[in-house]
């Protein structure tokens, strides 16, 4: 081998991801317990089967079930007839029950895929290898010394997305969780708010040299991140790391790694669990989940309704109706917006309108309003000033002529400079109508008046 043959040896980084998502169900997950725990008393919301009192029975929340099926079908899953729950052991005192109850060899979703877009704009397809149903666990708290726990978090239901190692690069990372995001959005399993910790990020990160076909003998696992930023500076960070580690010709180790916002460095949390550390086995408390033909049908149909509410389609749609595409993906972005252009669309009494034009106003319009309730009145308000400002032009030619003629006579300089060639003073022109008019004349109509008026 020649001695600069391994200078020029180029890495490439194989990026798996693991994504929570706390579902919105009303109840956890084995048991009656409100699922809403934000902003609780700690530990008001429990009982003997979340908190894993002896001889407690766990029952199967049918809504989380339907929701992890939907999320499935939505990522072009295929549902498992049969699927059961397993103990996962581990011990740790933010489950009370000494396990977590989870899915390993049958979950309800497997092989699936999502199209992502690259930083060139180039959609790669990401294998997506399974979407589980399992529960989140308590809520530990350090402070002066102390540990404190709140179990109200104990057993909300949770899903978990698993994606084969087809990532390559941060900005597939983004756009993969932006669009997890919106799925869960518009399915309406999840708020996803990552801040609040509805979604939580996973990366499975090493590197190999390029050519290499098999997967690396080791990987990096990052945990705990809890922003779409902090995520991309992470992995970025470690795919450096690791391609210098190799260069130097390092071992690298299977290995936990975390974040520090401040030293933007990523650190060892702890050395990897494999999975036969863990011990699981099948659920005896808990019955076979048998999937019916009936139900999954019944679920694709929520889905593809559903799909009808993914903002990329929505904007489409908008943009048809002759507004621009900015207009359009701005009102997708906003469910008033949506609403009130929606609403007016239903009116007969407007079809005549120029929906393009009030596309644009709408989009344009400072709407504030959180509450959905107030949509009606919103919508006659942002209605009623669409129309008073097409009515407030001067349409009337005669007037504007009138007008255009009486700043050029009080101007004969700018005649003067507009004759020399020099067209773009017009424009000056025009502001001197518009100031006349009070505001109210169409720029562009105005424009052309002057232009005639001057030969
Ligand atoms: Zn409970």
């Amino acid at each position: 081998m020649a001695s600069g043959e391994t200078k020029v040896m180029k890495y490439e980084p194989v990026i798996g991801l693991e994504v929570h998502i706390e579902l919105n169900t009303k109840t956890k997950m084995f048991c009656r317990c409100n699922a809403d725990y934000f902003g609780k008393e700690p530990n008001t919301s429990t009982c003997p089967v979340c908190l894993g009192l002896p001889g407690a029975l766990p029952f199967i929340n049918q809504q989380a079930i339907e929701d992890c099926i939907k999320i499935g079908l939505a990522l072009n899953c295929s549902i498992n007839e049969k699927s059961y729950f397993e103990r996962k052991n581990y011990f740790y005192p933010d489950l009370a029950k000494g396990f977590q109850t989870s899915q390993l060899v049958l979950p309800i979703a497997i092989g699936g895929w999502i199209e992502v877009e690259d930083a060139q704009g180039k959609l790669t397809k990401i294998r997506i290898n399974r979407a589980h149903q399992e529960e989140d666990t308590g809520k530990l708290t350090h402070r002066d010394g102390q540990t404190f726990i709140d179990y109200n978090r104990s057993s909300v239901p949770l899903v978990e997305v698993v994606t084969e190692p087809d990532f390559t690069d941060t900005f597939q990372i983004k756009d993969y969780a932006k669009k997890l995001q919106q799925i869960f959005r518009y399915l309406d399993v999840s708020n996803a708010d990552m801040e609040r910790g509805d979604m939580r990020l996973e990366a499975n990160i090493s590197v190999r040299p390029v050519g290499q076909t098999t997967l690396p003998n080791y990987r990096v696992e990052l945990k705990n991140i809890n922003s779409f930023r902090f995520m991309a500076q992470a992995v970025e960070y470690e795919i450096a790391r690791q391609i210098e580690a190799h260069e130097k010709g390092e071992k690298l180790v299977q290995e936990t790694r975390g974040w520090n916002e401040d030293k933007r460095v990523t650190y060892v949390q702890r050395s990897k669990e494999e999975a036969h550390d863990y011990r699981y086995f099948p659920e005896p408390d808990l019955p076979i989940l048998k999937m019916s033909a009936t139900l999954i049908n019944e679920m694709t149909k929520a889905v593809d309704t559903a799909k009808e509410k993914d903002p990329v389609k929505v904007a489409e749609k908008l943009v048809s109706t002759g507004m621009s595409l900015a207009s359009g993906a701005s009102i997708a972005r906003n469910p008033i917006k949506l609403a009130i252009f929606n609403e007016v669309q239903k009116e007969k009494s407007v079809l005549d309108m120029d929906w393009k034009d009030f596309g644009n106003f709408i989009a344009n319009r400072e709407i504030n309003e959180e509450n959905i309730n107030l949509v009606p009145e919103l919508t006659k308000k942002q209605l009623s000033d669409f129309q008073s400002r097409k009515s407030g032009l001067i349409s009337n030619s005669k007037e504007l002529e009138a007008l255009a003629q009486e700043v050029i006579d009080e101007n004969p300089g700018m005649v003067d400079i507009y004759k020399s060639g020099k067209t773009t003073v017009v424009m000056a022109l025009v502001g001197g109508v518009m100031g006349k008019s009070g505001g109210k004349a169409d720029p562009g109509k105005v424009k052309a008046i002057l232009e005639r008026l001057l030969g």
